[in-house]
């Protein structure tokens, strides 16, 4: 296993650490047996939220005994200090830990969003104050969009930033090289592209030789995938020039259908996240996670059905898509 320096942290982490979104989908027991092996190849970094359902407490239980072979991230969606305060003693109690290495910041989807978390009364003094009092130990973001991403890098709060990164998500890299300047840790999220992309070794392999990003976080819910994850980053060998032209092909095979996540079609004229709409049918479609996508989509602000079909964002799209059409199949997908 490859093991990198988490920025400015000074964590050693795993190449490849273990996304803990899929968790929430299998049992106890199944939870705690792929969190074995991935510790027996190597892995020492998983990743949960106060948001991904049973995930945090599934995955307390299946560190008993071997916390201090793990390196802890957890997120949480709060936004006032008085919120986040609760969320960090929850995320502690549900890991069984008296410790978190890091508690993230949980997708600000613009600047508005990210000041009201840094200023005064925000969920980052009650960060600080529990990284004071030994119960976190390092600070981070988790960020979706390209111009928030571009933002929190020259905040000089953080000490990690996670962000959408793969073969067919390249929107970052000039923002990454940025953020290694600054020392940021970079954690790579949707690796897999949210399950579009099917072959692991080409994915995980894009991104490890990458070398402003630390750390790729794949969602993993069965042994099978944690042995093809981890050898990427056990024997791990860079891309040939076949192999390269590959991953062309597979992203320019994506072309027409895919939304990269890069925030160029916003601000949508009725209000909405569109490229989060998109993300959340992903995660229905491809993670098997129809009930948490659905319940994340009701959390929105505005939804598909909202879109008047003005066209403006489909005008700002660099990829071309059909967005009205594609909020559509949102639509139809996430009925409540
Ligand atoms: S077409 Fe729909 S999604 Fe696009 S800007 Fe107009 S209202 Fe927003
Ligand atoms: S819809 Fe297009 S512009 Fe909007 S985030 Fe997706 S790829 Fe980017």
């Amino acid at each position: 296993m490859i093991y990198r320096r988490l920025g400015k942290t000074d964590l050693m982490v795993s190449a490849i650490g273990f996304g803990g979104i899929p968790i929430q989908r299998i049992s106890r027991e199944e939870a705690s047996n792929v969190m074995k092996r991935a510790s027996e190849l190597g892995i020492n970094y998983i990743d949960t939220a106060r948001g991904y359902g049973v995930s945090e407490e599934y995955i307390g239980e299946a560190l008993k005994g071997s916390r201090d072979k793990w390196i802890i991230a957890t997120k949480s969606m709060s936004r006032t200090k008085e919120l986040m305060q609760k969320d960090i003693e929850t995320s502690l109690k549900n890991l069984q830990t008296d410790y978190i290495d890091l508690y993230q910041i949980h997708n600000p989807k613009d600047e508005s969003v990210l000041n009201e978390v840094i200023n005064e009364g925000g969920a980052l003094e009650a960060l600080l104050e529990a990284k004071s009092q030994g119960k976190i130990r390092h600070i981070g973001v988790t960020i979706h969009s390209i111009g928030t991403l571009k933002v929190a890098v020259e905040k000089g709060v953080f000490e990690t930033i996670m962000f959408p990164y793969s073969l067919v998500e390249t929107q970052a890299e000039e923002v990454f090289k940025r953020a290694r300047e600054l020392d940021l840790g970079i954690i790579a999220m949707k690796p897999m592209a949210g399950g579009v992309i099917t072959d692991a070794s080409l994915a995980m392999r894009y991104i490890l030789q990458n070398g402003d990003v630390t750390i790729a976080i794949p969602g993993m819910r069965d042994i099978k995938e944690v042995e093809q994850n981890a050898l990427a980053a056990s024997d791990f060998k860079p891309l040939s020039k076949e192999e390269l032209e590959k991953c062309r092909e597979i992203a320019n095979s994506l072309g027409e259908t895919f939304c990269r996540r890069c925030g160029y079609c916003g601000p949508c004229t009725k209000g909405l996240d569109i490229p989060m709409n998109f993300t959340l049918k992903l995660y229905h479609d491809n993670y098997d996670l129809q009930d948490w996508a659905l319940e994340r989509y009701k959390a929105l602000q505005f939804h598909a059905e909202d879109c008047i079909e003005c066209g403006k964002c489909e005008l700002k799209c660099p990829y071309d898509l059909p967005i009205r059409d594609m909020l559509k199949e949102v639509k139809k997908t996430f009925k409540f």
